[in-house]
């Protein structure tokens, strides 16, 4: 079933969009949990990380390498960031197209909530 950000990919609906290739989107969170909050997501419909494929490893690859290129573009890299990629219920996963988080430019804490 598609999603909202099947929407934001298909530029039906707006972000604020920071990246984009051909395999990936990256934009801002609506509702940032941190000062740097980008989502970082394959156009391909996946839903969550407990769906994927043998055949989206390269793909993985490309969303985690994106993520840190972004990190490094949005100046949050040396100083350190979190990644985190909420997967089905208790996982906290909202929307059922899968993400990467990508939130800086705070002290994070541990454990997560
Ligand atoms: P999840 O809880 O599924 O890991 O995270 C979903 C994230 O998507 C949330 O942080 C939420 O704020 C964000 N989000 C939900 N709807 C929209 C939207 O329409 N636009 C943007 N930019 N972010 C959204």
């Amino acid at each position: 079933m598609s999603t909202i950000f099947k929407k934001i990919i298909d530029k039906e609906i707006p972000a604020d969009i920071v990246y984009e290739d051909e395999h990936c989107l990256a934009f801002k969170d609506i509702d940032p949990k941190a000062p740097v909050h980008i989502l970082i997501i394959p156009k391909k419909e996946i839903s969550s990380m407990s769906e994927v494929t043998e055949g989206d490893k390269e793909l993985l690859g490309h969303l985690l390498l994106t993520a840190s290129q972004i990190a490094k573009d949005f100046g949050i890299s040396d100083s350190g960031y979190r990644i985190a990629i909420n997967t089905n219920n208790e996982g906290g996963q909202e929307v059922y197209h899968l993400h990467i988080h990508l939130l800086g430019g705070r002290q994070m804490t541990w454990p997560p909530g």
